[in-house]
């Protein structure tokens, strides 16, 4: 099966426990049960120019459990494409990775204090100079402006605030760009102290859109893939009530901030949200048999 983005979907959920706020979800977890969401579009440009400027294969970087390396592997493969993924840690072989080199991506695991070091790592790859090497998540230009386009898959315009799950931000960044000028974006982070995130969201947008980003930063659960039992509850529950399944990652952060700050009056009256679930839901093969209910 492939990725479709014809698969995307606009869930209307109404007014959830009967408040005047509605809410609605952009389904960009269907495209695929793996190859999902955020990842499928940040990475359409950087294919396309890598494609264009002649190059036979393409690498990037991520962990073992990484969406983006999965995304990867199966974009440059329907490309034509060889891929290479550099890869943090002693790579346990988790089922990312089995299903990356799947679709025949060339895993490489290297140690977590030289996976710091980019440019070394890049240039002790033999060939180099012929791999079109992407940042890790996805994260520049190319990647925002391929997030922009989240926003065209369905018809957007009546939602006054888009909410979004934030790693890198080019998600953030791109639906800046993409968003009409009176709908507000708002980046939930799931990393902790990731004070860079709104500097990093900048550095993708001209000067007249910074005046646009909005980050949250108390929603992070304890951290990056930190999930607690209130999560995993919260997530039952939200299924339970939408049949959405969530992300252990992103999404589930994202719901749990959306209801979390409606009662709060955090929004005007009559805002209408929408929600980006942006997939990921691959990574919770990573929890044991029977912890949700999905
Ligand atoms: C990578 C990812 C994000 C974060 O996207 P950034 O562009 O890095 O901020 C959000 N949700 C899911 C499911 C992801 O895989």
């Amino acid at each position: 099966m492939f990725p479709d983005i014809n698969h995307i979907r606009l869930d209307r959920l109404g007014n959830l426990n009967g408040s005047k706020i509605a809410m609605s979800v952009l389904r960009t977890d269907l495209i695929h049960p793996i190859i999902s969401g955020n990842k499928w579009f940040k990475l359409r440009f950087y294919l396309e120019e890598a494609v264009k400027q002649g190059y036979k294969t393409i690498g990037s970087f991520g962990g073992a459990y990484s969406n983006h390396i999965v995304a990867l592997a199966a974009a440059a493969n329907l490309n034509g494409l060889a891929s290479v993924g550099i890869i943090r840690g002693e790579a346990d072989d988790s089922p990312t990775l089995q299903e990356a080199r799947e679709w025949g991506m060339k895993i490489i695991p290297v140690s977590r204090q030289s996976f710091k070091v980019r440019e070394e790592i890049i240039e002790s790859y033999p060939n180099h100079h012929e791999i079109y090497w992407v940042d890790e998540g996805g994260y520049g230009m190319q990647g925002a402006k391929g997030a922009a386009t989240i926003l065209s898959a369905k018809d957007c315009n009546e939602f006054t605030h888009i909410l979004c799950a934030c790693g890198t931000g080019t998600m953030a960044a791109g639906l800046i760009m993409g968003a009409a000028e009176y709908q507000k974006i708002i980046g939930i982070s799931v990393l902790k102290n990731n004070t860079a995130l709104e500097d990093s969201i900048a550095g993708l947008l001209p000067e007249t859109l910074h005046n646009k980003i909005t980050c949250l930063h108390d929603y992070h659960f304890g951290g990056y893939a930190k999930h607690p039992k209130e999560l995993i509850a919260y997530m039952n529950d939200f299924y339970q009530r939408t049949q959405i399944p969530t992300d252990i990652v992103y999404t589930s952060k994202l719901f749990y901030t959306a209801e979390e700050l409606i009662p709060k009056g955090y929004f005007e009256e009559n805002a209408n949200l929408l929600l980006i679930h942006s997939g990921g839901l691959q990574g919770n093969r990573s929890l044991s048999k029977n912890t949700l209910c999905f």
